[in-house]
């Protein structure tokens, strides 16, 4: 025995001093060889010392076990219970997870610790049970057809056994899809608008559906996408938004639509596009549908400092000639200081940024009338940089100009920069 390696040594000590089962044995040494369950692995040593010290292997039954308790044995009945928690959901991704009983993770602990284990070489029997039992799950789901595998960063559910309680806690995770908007028409808020008087909670002002407007740019998207993937809410993540009164053209806005709790995750993108556009009737347009995960809404919102193209139609309050309107476009370019606008100041915070004018051209379509288009950078206010906000825009166009102007139609024409989620679009039609 003087030759007996650290292992063995430790092995030894563990199976002579603690009643431990051969899987709770074998997990103190997970991470020590591959291709073995930890069953095999706490067998095997037993097997070992009782050759070298000429005895029968030593056996103790699971339900004698100090750490596990003979906790293993419900694993198929928890792989049960799981499937149950979500029946009636459609997911091709899950994990799970396992809140153990405090004193199982102490009993762990202190074995750990009085045999000097370390957590590199073990394994928590919370890993193992989730291992388990996903396995399990996943045997269950083979028998309904349905195929699923484990995803440790975006599941499309996550279960939590908790053991104590003896109960399944699903979280069904959103769906999220990428694609562009146009907005065809004024007068169509990106997101639902709660009525003014009541807030939201409905009034006879509102018809007592609490919106201030019937419908929005959401709305219009979201409905057939509920209706196919029947969820339970949803949400509308916009590279920014334009104004109400503001038409978006081009090649659209980039947005994200997450669908909480959704039942169903495999969805014809193509038709459900085309749907929309048909149920939109003109009002807006999408394209480019596709499935991502959680990270794009991070993406897409931080496109809201992208390059943007607009065309504003400008009204003068006395004539102006061609010459001076170039003169005045022309100082426009650079940088320019801008306070909050008024019209927005309830709702953001109030202080001056610096944005850039790159590129800006006019041309005047009757004595008092001109039509510009700008290309700046993103957060900067059109309709102030032409009406100088009362002097809270500088430089603006009324000011170059020394006359009054503002702006009686505003269309976004593009959202300009590259768009990772678009680059893998093509091989993304299928949810993963
Ligand atoms: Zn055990
Ligand atoms: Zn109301």
């Amino acid at each position: 025995m003087k030759a007996m390696i650290p292992l063995l040594e430790s092995a030894k000590a563990l199976d002579e001093q603690e009643r431990l089962c051969d899987r709770c044995l074998g997990r103190c040494f997970a991470r020590l060889g591959t291709g073995l369950t930890n069953e095999e692995r706490g067998r095997a040593l037993r097997v070992v010392l009782a050759m070298l010290q000429g005895r029968e292997p030593r056996r103790v039954p699971p339900e004698e076990c100090a750490v596990c308790r003979g906790l293993f044995r419900s694993a198929d009945e928890w792989a049960g219970r799981a499937l149950k928690s979500v029946e009636g959901y459609e997911f091709h991704t899950y994990l799970v997870g396992t809140r153990v009983p405090l004193e199982i993770e102490e009993a762990e602990k202190a074995l750990w610790k009085r045999h000097g284990i370390a957590p590199k070489q073990a394994e928590p029997l919370k890993q193992e049970f989730n291992r388990e039992v996903g396995k399990r799950l996943r045997g269950l789901l083979l028998k309904q057809g349905r195929e699923a595998r484990v995803d440790w960063e975006h599941p499309d559910v996550v279960l939590l056994l908790d053991l104590e309680r003896g109960v399944v806690e699903p979280t069904i995770n959103p769906l999220y899809l990428y694609g562009r908007y146009r907005k065809l028409v004024r007068g169509l808020p990106q997101t639902k608008w709660p009525c003014r008087h009541c807030r939201g909670r409905g009034c006879p002002e509102c018809d007592y559906t609490g919106k201030q407007y019937p419908e929005s740019v959401e709305e219009l998207i979201a409905r057939p996408v509920m209706e196919a993937a029947q969820g339970a809410g949803h949400a509308l993540h916009g590279a920014g938004r334009e104004d109400i009164d503001a038409r978006m053209l081009g090649r659209g806005r980039p947005f994200v639509l997450e669908i909480e709790r959704p039942r169903r995750r495999s969805l014809n993108l193509k038709e459900l596009e085309r749907e929309i556009n048909e149920r939109a009737q003109g009002k807006i347009e999408v394209h480019g549908l596709t499935f991502v995960d959680r990270r794009a809404v991070e993406i897409v919102k931080g496109m809201e400092d992208k390059r943007k193209v607009y065309r504003a139609r400008v009204e003068f309050e006395r004539p102006v000639a061609q010459p001076e309107l170039d003169e005045a476009l022309s100082r426009l370019v650079g940088e320019v200081q801008q306070r909050t606008p008024q019209r927005v100041s309830h709702r953001r915070a109030d202080l001056i940024r610096t944005r850039q004018v790159f590129e800006i051209q006019g041309e005047m379509t009757g004595e008092r009338e001109a039509v510009i288009e700008v290309t700046a950078e993103g957060g900067l206010y059109i309709k102030e940089l032409v009406s100088g906000d009362e002097g809270r825009t500088r430089p603006s166009l009324s000011e170059l100009l020394g006359v009054p102007a503002r702006v009686t139609e505003l269309d976004v024409l593009d959202v300009l920069g590259e768009v990772p989620l678009e680059a893998d679009a093509d091989e993304n039609k299928e949810p993963s």
